[in-house]
Formats: structure tokens, sequence, C-alpha cells
């Protein structure tokens, strides 16, 4: 490459990033607000911005008496000029603070003729979205397919215009499963599906603004980050709150509750749908983080949590409106039914501890099956990534073919059940057979197959090991096996 040739590609690279720059907005060095909030920001050199406002306060600040002006040939004697140098400033700002720029107007409607933001046409129907999950969640028929209308809906509504005066509610989700049982992967699974940015919070940090703890706004600053600092993209996303039930009024306490119903007020306002001041690229807010304006009408809100001992409270209703009347059933009718929390109504969750208010702005309640032991089977072998077709993948680099018995299969899901953590057993125990295996057939390369055997899951003998071109071998491979 000649050296015009390397001049161009520098100055084309260069361009290449001033364009990037440029879709992000200037920050006043002040008062940090972007130049959507502040107005035209007045540019001087070294590519520091400054707004009209704090331009204005220093002119103001110098005019006052006692200001040192006689000295003006000698500005960097002047305190309040000297002390601040603003090109450092510039070099702390990280990426991570800029703010996309909004599109201008005339710009966004020609781009919502050729390309709107979200079309209804490209978002597909219900069914479609319940086929899509299919291949990456395992049975919970019924919330995949609530999940799949309310998103559909909550979609609608953002793209429909309420011209004729019908205007269509949120439909903001409150799902209830124990640990582990896909809450939050059916959440991921359905934002990748729709391509819409995700972000995911754990209620049990937030606490009333001004304590010590995350400010409920946060969660909407952690979507923004999601959405790459585009404020458009984040008001078309998805916010998920895990562990909901840790927010429940607290029963018996005489202290102020910041950390209980204190957030579930704090949080009205955001389900509803609100201009949020949030900072950027932070967690709180403070003088030297940019701030910016987002609107949570069209954000979608789901709130998942385990609620422990949720089914004693929908047993005592069930108990009471059947023991009444001639047809009064026993009293321990209900004890032996494993997805008694399918059965919850919104009076439970509310007597849980939920206030009213907050269970108003999730109109859509459901629960998860409780995963049973077919199910944990399943889930290690159908699943489009599923642990299994992990393992047979890597191995399959080595040439090696890896089989489970379905005994095996079996083993694990019954050990992974004893856990009571669901799902997430599965991962650690898996790991913990196939280390050996990992680790010792690469050593041999005439092996050519192995299958996992029930025996080698319950610690009774090994897995099975087939030799290229030979016949079956059965011996252990591991020491300790
Ligand atoms: P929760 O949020 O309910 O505590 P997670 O969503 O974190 O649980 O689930 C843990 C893991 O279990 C997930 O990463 C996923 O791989 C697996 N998992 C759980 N349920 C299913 C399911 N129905 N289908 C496929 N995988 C599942």
């Amino acid at each position: 490459m000649s050296d015009i040739d390397k001049y161009e590609d520098a100055e084309l690279q260069e361009g290449q990033q001033e364009r990037q720059e440029d879709e992000y907005e200037d920050i006043c060095y002040i008062c940090r607000r972007p130049e959507s909030k502040a107005g035209k920001m007045i540019r001087i050199p070294n590519a520091i911005c400054i707004c009209a406002d704090c331009m204005q306060k220093t002119f103001d600040s110098m005019n006052q008496p006692g200001f040192p002006m006689g000295d003006m040939g000698n500005l960097g004697n002047m305190p309040n000029i000297s002390m601040i140098n603003l090109s450092d400033l510039q070099n702390m700002m990280p990426k991570t603070q800029k703010l996309k720029k909004k599109k201008p107007k005339a710009k966004q409607k020609e781009e919502k003729k050729s390309e709107p933001v979200l079309d209804i046409k490209s978002i597909p129907a219900p069914h479609k979205i319940k086929a899509s999950m299919d291949e990456y969640v395992v049975g919970q028929e019924y919330a995949k397919k609530v999940m799949s209308v309310a998103v559909y809906n909550h979609y609608k509504r953002v793209t429909c215009d309420s011209q004729d005066g019908v205007e269509i509610e949120k439909s903001n989700m409150l799902m209830l499963g124990p640990t582990g049982s896909g809450k939050t992967y059916m959440v991921k699974t359905l934002a990748k599906l729709l391509d819409v940015p995700l972000a995911i919070a754990d209620a049990t940090s937030l606490t009333e603004a001004g304590y010590i703890g995350d400010d409920i706004e946060s969660v909407v600053s952690k979507l923004l980050a999601a959405a790459d600092n585009d404020v458009e993209r984040a008001e078309h996303g998805i916010i998920f709150i895990d562990e909901i039930d840790k927010i429940a009024k607290k029963r018996t306490t005489n202290q102020r509750d910041v950390s209980g119903e204190s957030v579930q007020q704090g949080m009205l306002k955001l389900l509803e749908g609100a201009q949020i001041e949030v900072p950027v690229g932070a967690n709180s807010k403070n003088a030297m983080v940019p701030l910016a304006t987002v609107d949570t009408r069209n954000i979608l809100f789901i709130c998942g949590g385990a609620f422990p001992d949720l089914e004693d409270v929908i047993k005592e209703r069930l108990n009471k409106q059947s023991s009444m009347g001639f047809h009064a059933d026993l009293k321990d009718k209900y004890d032996k039914e494993e997805n008694l929390l399918q059965r919850v109504e919104v009076e439970d969750v509310r007597k849980y501890g939920m206030i009213p208010e907050f269970l108003g702005r999730l109109p859509v309640i459901f629960a998860l099956d409780a995963l049973t032991e077919d199910m944990l089977v399943r889930i290690l072998t159908e699943p489009k990534s599923a642990i299994v077709k992990q393992y047979q993948k890597l191995l399959s680099m080595d040439e090696v073919k890896l089989e489970f018995e379905q005994g095996a299969l079996h083993a694990i899901a019954r050990k992974a059940k004893k856990k009571d953590v669901g799902a997430r057993a599965l991962r650690a125990i898996i790991e913990e057979f196939m280390l050996d295996i990992m680790y010792e057939i690469p050593k041999d390369d005439n092996i050519g197959m192995v299958t996992i055997t029930e025996d080698y899951i319950e610690n009774k003998g090994g897995p099975v090991i087939h030799m290229r071109g030979c016949s079956t071998l059965s011996e252990p491979v591991a020491a300790g096996v």
C-alpha cells in the first residue's frame, strides 16, 4: 500500500469515527445537560460545548463586583478560570454516558414513511411468537400462550393511534413461578425474538429514593444502556423485574418500609407511563452524569417472583370456598395438588402483601408450572442449545460421538429435582459427571463414541466406551469411576 493510500485510509477512518460521534448529542460541560434539553451549544476549542445558560452564568459571575477584571490580560490568574481545565473533562467523559441524538422531526417523518420504528405487520402474530418460543422453552404451554398474546397486544397498542378515543391499556405482566422454572429465560427469549432491548433488574436492591440501594428509576437507566443509549429504542423495550415478592408489604414492622411498600408506591408511575429523567451510564444522578428523559408509556414491564408460601394463601381461599354448604370438601383436598400456583387470583397476591394499586397496573397475572422430572429431561435435550447438545457439539470437534441413555437423563433429572432450584441444577450436575469424560477422551484418538449410562450417574458403574472400528468395550474411563 502506497503512502497516499495509507493517508486516504486514515482519513476515511477518521471520517467514519466523526460520523459515529455525530450520532451522539453534545453535552454541556458545566451543567451536563444534553443539547436536546439545554438548547444550542456554544462550541469552544478542544471540542468543548457549553450551553447558553451556563455561558450566561459565567459572564454574569465575571461581571460581579470584586471579580478581578483589571487583570484581563492574565486570565490564567483568575481563580475560577484556572481551576478547571475543560479539556481534561473532555477525556473524562466515557462513551457510555453519551446520548444518541434524536432524529430531527422532518427526518423522522421521512423515515416513518419508509420504515417505521415498530410496524405491526413486522410483529409476528401470537401463534408465531409461541411457535418460536417453543424452540427454546420446553413445556409451560399456558405461560407461553399468555405471554405471546400480551406482547402482541402491547405492541399493537404502541403502534396504533388513539384518535377514535379508544385507548388500549398496557399489558404489563406478573409472572409467578418457583426459582429456576424459567422466568428470566422466557423473558430473555421473548426479547430476543422481538429484537427489542431488555433490562433485567432485581427488586431486592431497590429502595425508596434517598435511601441506600438503587433508585427505582435506575431500572430505566439500565434499559437505556441496553438500547445503546438510544432513547427511542429504549422506549419500546422490556423491563423485567425479578424477585418482585421481596417488595411485598412487611407485615410486622413499626419502621418505615423503604424497600417494601414504598418501592411498590414508587413504581406505580413507572408502570403506568411517565417521563422519567434518568442518568446516562450510571446508577445514580449526580452532577457529572448527563440526564436523559425517557417516556415509559410504551415500555413493557414484566415482574417475576417465586412468592414462597403463596400456596398456603391460595389453599386457604380454596378451602374456605369449598367448605361451605352440603357439598363441602375435605379440608386437605388441596394439600397434595402440585400446581396450586396456577389457581392464583389477584386477591391472593394482594393478601401476600402487594398493594392493590400495584397489582392494578399488572393486569396479566399467570403462573409457570413446577418442573417435573419429564420436563427436566426434555430441558436437557430439546431446546435449540440444550446442555446435552452443547456437550455433543464439543465432543464432535474431537470426532467423538456422545450419547446419553434415557435412564441416565432421568437420573440427572431426579438429582436436579432433589436440589429444589429448578432447571438451574441441571448444568451443575451434568458438569460434574462430564468433567472426567472431557478430560480423558481427548487423550486417546481411538475412542469413537461414549455412552453415558444410568449406572455412571448413580455412581454404580462407568460410561460405555466404543473404540473406532472395534466392537463395544465397556470400560470405565476415568480414575475413580
Ligand atoms: P428463574 O428466573 O425462574 O429463577 P431461570 O429463567 O434463570 O429461572 O432458569 C434457569 C435456567 O433453566 C435457564 O437458563 C434455562 O436454561 C433453564 N430452563 C428453565 N426452564 C426451562 C424451560 N421450560 N425450557 C428450557 N430451559 C429452561
